[in-house]
């Protein structure tokens, strides 16, 4: 199981979200606290992407720093992260499904203009299970793919939808929906931001978020012990911005399609 986080609001440095936090991302990457049952470390990668202060003139872009390297091995990233603000961040540790690449192309986020987007959780059957839904891409984006991963499918699929100008909510609720129904049992917990709104789906594994007078973060786990973390419950579209806090609704047709319980070997909890 990956983890991932996406923090809006008042400028922070990247460390102070990433590294520092008792449970924050740095610790999930060798030691989450919800293994379930024993499963994994997240040792295969990770990626940061945010938007720094500087870029709000230049059209809210963000910047990425991803590597194929644990997070904590990686010093230069740390080097930059305390001296790095932002006010938007999308944040996500690997660990990789058995056979799918290991490489820093695999880590999310992956980005194109404004957007940055994760993946926590695996498509069952793949690649064979989603292969129908993957045509509906024009070839160029599928010869272009970040990664032959599941996620980085995920991507080309929601990307392909944003281009369209298609309610980010939407497209989200409609990938996770047809690759549940491809691709039944699979684990879908998306998260996607433009800077300013964050949407995410609790869909086969946990999330949750936490809104502040400073900003509003939604992750994986918990960060420290403090009770104003609020659980999104299985099979719930998240969606909210820095002021506004979050909103939840559930998922139509999660009764249906739900993913099956949690596993616990490494195979089966990515
Ligand atoms: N299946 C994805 C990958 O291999 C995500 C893995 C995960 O959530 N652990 O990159």
């Amino acid at each position: 199981m990956c983890r991932h986080l996406a923090y809006l609001g008042a400028p922070r440095y990247l460390a102070d979200l990433v590294l520092t936090p008792k449970h924050g991302l740095l610790r999930q990457s060798y030691q989450p606290r919800d293994m379930r049952g024993g499963a994994t470390i997240n040792a295969d990668g990770f990626g940061v992407g945010w938007y720094p202060l500087s870029g709000l003139r230049a059209g809210r872009l963000p910047v990425r720093y991803r590597s194929s390297r644990p997070l904590w091995a990686d010093e230069s990233f740390a080097q930059i992260a305390s001296a790095t603000e932002a006010c938007g961040v999308l944040a996500a540790i690997r660990s990789a499904t058995e056979g799918m690449a290991l490489v820093h192309t695999a880590c999310a986020p992956f980005t194109e203009g404004r957007w940055l987007f994760s993946h926590n959780g695996v498509v069952t059957g793949w690649p064979r299970s989603v292969a129908a839904l993957a045509a509906t891409l024009p070839i160029t984006d599928l010869i272009t793919l970040d990664a032959p991963t599941d996620s980085a499918l995920l991507w080309a699929l929601a990307r392909h939808q944003l281009r369209a100008d298609v309610d980010p909510a939407r497209a989200l609720v409609q990938l996770v929906t047809a690759v549940a129904d491809a691709a039944p049992g699979s684990r879908l917990n998306l998260l996607l931001t433009d800077g300013a709104t964050v949407y995410a789906t609790a869909w086969g594994h946990a999330l949750v978020s936490r809104s502040s007078p400073d900003g509003l973060v939604v992750a994986s786990e918990s960060h420290d012990d403090q009770p104003d973390w609020i659980p999104v419950p299985n099979g719930y579209l998240l969606f909210g911005t820095a002021a506004q806090g979050a909103m939840i609704r559930p998922i139509e047709g999660f009764d249906r399609l739900r993913p099956r319980t949690l596993a616990t070997s490494r195979k089966e909890t990515p």
